[in-house]
């Protein structure tokens, strides 16, 4: 087993050899302005994000450059790290939030313990930054992908999130989030705490941490922790601009091809995430014969290469109109109307919907998810309504 570690940071955090440190970075003052926790590698193969932030620490140091607030950097799952694998156990970016504190039958996972040591930290992050005016704590999560795609960012569905996202100009994907449930964003999204995940590209590709770092200096400037006039921040501006050219400023979801294990999925060769497919477009074969296009659309994040249970999924532009349409909506509180759904009735004192078993199931989900709620819970009856609006 081969590492390049120890990286800057504290040293006082690394607890066992070959293990990169919990702390990577710990630069500023919470009393000054806000926090920002970015996320290193929660998936261990995904080591872009430790290289990101060494060079934003190097930089920082370097050019002796002011923060107003605190930048905090944290490695995610440090034992998978070392490995270079995606987790030991199991993901590290499930099980956050509801279910995440009870493991079944008192079998503890090696996730379960990174887990509980990321909590520690944020929890002590979030105490030691004193209030909503400073700006509160906000969460970067520094992810790569194993095929080919370009920089994009992705979000829990709420506007202050949607603030965050569009500073940095990469185009957003909606709706990603929510295909996966209890990851680590969505989860203090519940919270309160805004945040968002950027992926840089490829793993391997040194472009990856060329746009990593540059979504680290735009944000920390868009969030106040630094001067928008920074040369730094300037250059990241036009880099992620650059590596957005031709590409929709939004895109939602409408998709998800899933792979089971003995479906011997085989994406066709040849597609990029991005790109506009039709209906009925070839987009893979499996043991049942070719996979088609349902409708038209962008492919987003096909599957070739490893494991995985996306085989792919196809996304709609969505225009900024549409947007602020959705954001006039909540704030009228329209969505009180939302009960009046066939199949879909209030939950007693509790900002939530239960959707029950009807033909119009899908439907209404998809109408409360345009509504900012969330669906919970092993059966998804619940649709509970986002904290952070
Ligand atoms: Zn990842």
């Amino acid at each position: 087993m081969k590492n390049h570690y120890p990286l800057p940071g504290a040293a006082e955090h690394v607890s066992q050899p070959g293990l990169p440190p919990r702390v990577l970075l710990d630069v500023g003052d919470p009393m000054e302005g806000p926090t920002l926790v970015v996320f290193a590698g929660i998936h261990g193969n995904e080591r872009s994000g430790l290289e990101s932030v060494r060079r934003l620490n190097r930089a920082i140091d370097h050019d002796q450059i002011a923060v107003r607030g605190r930048i905090l950097a944290v490695s995610g799952n440090r034992k998978a790290i070392a490995c270079n694998q995606r987790f030991i156990d199991r993901d590290l970016n499930r099980r956050w939030g509801r279910t995440s504190s009870s493991p079944a039958l008192g079998v503890v996972s090696a996730e379960d313990e990174e887990q509980r040591e990321l909590v520690e930290v944020l929890e002590d992050a979030r105490r030691a930054s004193p209030t909503e005016e400073a700006g509160g704590v906000v969460l970067l999560d520094l992810h790569s992908t194993s095929g080919k795609t370009p920089a994009f960012c992705c979000l829990a569905d709420a506007p202050g999130n949607h603030r965050l996202a569009f500073a940095l100009g990469l185009p957003v994907i909606f709706g990603l989030e929510e295909t996966a449930d209890g990851t680590l964003l969505g989860h203090y999204n519940d919270l309160g705490v805004p945040g968002l995940a950027v992926e840089g590209g490829q793993h391997e590709d040194p472009r990856t941490i060329e746009r990593q770092v540059a979504a680290i200096w735009v944000l920390l400037a868009s969030i106040g922790i630094l001067d928008p006039g920074l040369t730094h921040v300037k250059s990241a501006t036009q880099a992620l601009a650059a590596a957005t050219k031709g590409r929709p400023q939004a895109v939602e979801i409408v998709y998800r091809h899933p792979v089971h294990e003995q479906d011997d999925f085989k994406m066709v060769s040849g597609f990029a995430s991005f790109q506009r497919v039709t209906q009925g477009t070839v987009l893979a074969h499996d043991r049942r014969g070719p996979v088609l296009a349902p409708m038209d659309g962008r492919i987003l994040l096909p599957l070739y290469q490893g494991e995985g249970e996306d085989g792919f999924f196809l996304a709609s532009d969505m225009t900024a109109a549409k947007l602020s349409f959705l954001h006039i909506l909540r704030q009228l509180r329209v969505d009180r109307a939302l009960k009046l759904l066939p199949g879909v009735h209030t939950v007693d004192g509790e900002d939530a919907f239960k959707v029950t078993d009807s033909p119009l199931r899908g439907v209404n989900r998809r109408v409360l998810g345009l509504f900012g709620y969330r669906r919970e819970g092993e059966d998804n009856v619940i649709s509970r309504r986002r904290q952070l609006q």
